[in-house]
């Protein structure tokens, strides 16, 4: 519309990748022809620069020399040991506590029932799990059937679209029938950053356990889940992380918990001495027993590469300039005239923010579908969310500016 306007910002932008310190990091992601602005990072990462020749290698070196040996020499340990990554490079928890197996969603499962089960066999009043109705469909959903298997009952917070579930919401419904505490870190909607900290403590005060969904935080907010007290956490390796589609997910369990809570999908590789086959299932030691079958592989090898990029640039520098770029991306916005009738959707304070934010409009659903054919990726959720996920590593403030004068070339 102004040009004047346009290029005051992408000199802007120009001055924030010129002073900015991961700026190498976006060159270090595989070419994507055609692509102009990706704003779905927090949805499917892009490959880090060398994923096609590090899944090569493994193919020709690993798999193909080592065969059946490679379990042995190797891959066995894989889930603990790429744990142990993503714990140290996104976590901040130590060693001994993470494993990377299933998805999300089985993961999911498999905490909640093993806290809510350890829960029941406490105190048999204990039966309330608590959630919100924004929370991720995939965790509603795991949270129905397992309230249905274990004659448990759901007590759903009312959390607003546009931000999450506060403090005080939770504070209304945990108490001495609260089993467990299940909710998503940011918020996968609006972006909202919950107080996972202060939630986890007064979860504990009234003898609940927490469960963190930390899909959209994984690899984008600082945590420190030893030093919050958290229980059990799951998140993906897709987004954030990088690990590339249907790559697996993570789960941490507090070594406190260790050989107390049992998760429920009893397989041999989550047995103590699997290779014995004997009678009977006896948990492994420790974070091996939230194992259950053979442990993806192959799916691992483009994650624990990308990890060590993450390690390298350190979540805090992630952090930082995550923020930059979401609030490049608000102050744009919100230049943009109120005649146009964007909404933002997401949380102004940083303090509260995650790695998106969502801007509103009701033909955004079209508009997304055009985007797409010119190469500028945000993503679509209904029913008139456009989402701006911004990775920090492989995203620059140009990127953000070039991006959003496209999605304003659109409306009208
Ligand atoms: C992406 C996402 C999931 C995905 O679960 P999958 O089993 O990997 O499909 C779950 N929870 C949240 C909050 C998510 O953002």
């Amino acid at each position: 519309m102004t040009d004047g306007l346009a290029t005051d910002w992408l000199a802007r932008a120009a001055e924030l990748d010129a002073a900015d310190p991961l700026a190498a990091f976006t060159d270090r992601f595989e070419e994507s022809p055609g692509l102009v602005a990706y704003f779905d990072g927090n949805s499917l990462g892009r490959p880090v620069r060398g994923t096609a020749a590090e899944l090569a290698r493994f193919v020709e070196q690993e798999w193909g020399t080592r065969l059946i040996r490679g379990w042995d020499q190797a891959w066995m340990r894989w889930p603990e040991e790429t744990g142990d990554l993503v714990a140290a490079a996104a976590l901040g928890a130590a060693p001994g506590q993470t494993v990377v197996a299933d998805s999300t969603t089985v993961l999911l499962y498999k905490m909640l029932r093993a806290l809510a089960d350890g829960q029941v066999a406490d105190d048999p009043a204990r039966t309330q799990i608590v959630l919100d109705t924004d929370n991720f469909p995939t965790d509603r959903y795991v949270a129905e059937g397992v309230a249905a298997e274990r004659g448990m009952e759901l007590v759903w917070i009312e959390a607003d679209p546009a931000s999450g579930v506060s403090i005080e919401q939770v504070a209304q419904v945990v108490g001495e029938r609260t089993a467990v505490v299940l909710l998503s870190h940011v918020a996968y909607r609006s972006g909202y950053l919950a107080d996972a900290p202060a939630i986890t403590q007064l979860a504990h005060q009234h003898g609940a356990l927490v469960l963190w969904d930390l899909c959209h935080s994984a690899g984008s907010v600082p945590m420190a889940l030893d030093e919050w007290g958290v229980d059990a956490a799951v998140g993906c390796t897709y987004k954030y992380l990088n690990g590339g589609p249907g790559s697996p997910a993570f789960a941490y369990l507090a070594s406190r918990h260790h050989g107390i809570l049992q998760q429920p999908i009893q397989g041999w590789m989550g047995r103590r001495d699997p290779f014995l086959m004997a009678a009977g299932y006896r948990p492994a030691e420790g974070i091996r027993s939230l194992v259950s079958g053979t442990p993806p592989i192959v799916g691992m090898v483009p994650l624990r590469l990308s990890l060590e990029q993450l390690a390298q640039a350190g979540i805090e520098a992630v952090r930082a300039k995550s923020l930059a770029l979401t609030e490049l991306a608000w102050q744009i916005v919100e230049s943009w005239s109120p005649d146009l009738g964007v909404d933002i959707a997401s949380p102004r304070d940083h303090a509260h923010r995650g790695g998106h934010i969502t801007i509103r409009r009701h033909d955004f659903a079209d508009v997304n579908a055009r985007l797409w054919e010119q190469g500028v990726i945000p993503d679509f959720r209904s029913p008139d969310g456009l989402r701006l996920g911004l990775a920090p590593l492989s995203t620059s403030f140009s990127e953000v500016v070039t991006g959003l004068q496209r999605v304003r070339s659109h409306l009208t």
